[in-house]
């Protein structure tokens, strides 16, 4: 069965790189109509020249600006909540700003827009589906990942409660745990090779992910083909990974 999404509009967050860029040239496949928001705009500015789309602007961890910009989108069916940063550093030498910084990207701020769509897909009342883009380090504990790891803990949970709470008005909501996937944060994380060769030492296929691996997921997650997975369905690419 080929997933479409003909006559559907999505909205995908942290569009610009990575995987939330590549999610967007696989939903465009798919037949859905774009609107792409990211930080910076170079990154909009190209994307729109590769797929159409509507692109925005906007830093997420700007609670105003964010809601002006989502309640003036309109209708959207498909919600990608995937923008996210990783900031590293050992417990003891967290910094309070660098850690609020990851907790409103990652949290806050899916928050913030969720609310706002899934408001109008429960008005509207033709449900729809969300996939929050959270990771393996919410279930792990990863050496120089406390703020990382804590966000996206707490973004299963935030996935639970849509779930939960969404669920009976026929809005689905999942999450997608990857391991390390190979865009520019994965690099930031995981380039050096004293890093790279323990993690992937721990994954039984011996490699990381390309984004087209979670991108393929996460289409599955949007579309009817996951009409019953269990509320959320959390899907972890390679679990085992660490410890
Ligand atoms: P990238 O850093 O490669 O891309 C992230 C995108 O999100 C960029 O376009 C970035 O824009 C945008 N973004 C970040 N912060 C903001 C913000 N405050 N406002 C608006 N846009 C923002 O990340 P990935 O593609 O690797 O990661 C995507 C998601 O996948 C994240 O949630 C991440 O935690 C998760 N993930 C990634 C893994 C990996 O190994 N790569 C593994 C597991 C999960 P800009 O560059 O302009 O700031």
């Amino acid at each position: 069965t080929q997933i479409r999404f003909d006559g559907k509009r999505a909205l995908v967050t942290g569009a610009g790189k990575g995987i939330g860029r590549d999610v967007c040239l696989l939903l465009h496949q798919c037949g859905a109509e774009i609107v792409a928001i990211s930080r910076s705009k170079e990154d909009l500015e190209s994307l729109s020249k590769e797929i159409p789309c509507q692109t925005i602007a906007v830093d997420l961890e700007n609670v105003e600006e964010v809601k002006k910009a989502v309640e003036s989108i309109g209708q959207i069916d498909l919600l990608v909540n995937n923008a996210g940063i990783a900031s590293l550093a050992p417990f003891l030498e967290t910094k309070l700003e660098d850690y609020e910084r990851v907790m409103n990207v990652n949290v806050r701020q899916v928050v913030v827009v969720s609310q706002i769509v899934a408001k109008g897909m429960v008005e509207r009342k033709k449900g729809g589906t969300i996939v929050n883009v959270s990771s393996q380090a919410s279930s792990v504990a990863i050496a120089e990942h406390t703020s990382y790891c804590t966000s996206k803990g707490a973004l299963d949970q935030l996935t639970r409660m849509m779930a939960l709470e969404l669920g009976p008005h026929n809005v689905r909501v999942n999450a997608v745990n990857p391991t390390v996937t190979l865009t520019p944060m994965g690099e930031f994380a995981w380039s050096e090779k004293s890093k790279a060769e323990p993690m992937l030492a721990k994954i039984p296929l011996g490699r990381f992910a390309k984004p087209r691996e979670v991108s393929n997921v996460i289409a599955f997650l949007l579309s009817d083909l996951s009409s019953m997975s269990r509320h959320p369905l959390v899907i972890t690419l390679d679990d085992s990974a660490i410890d």
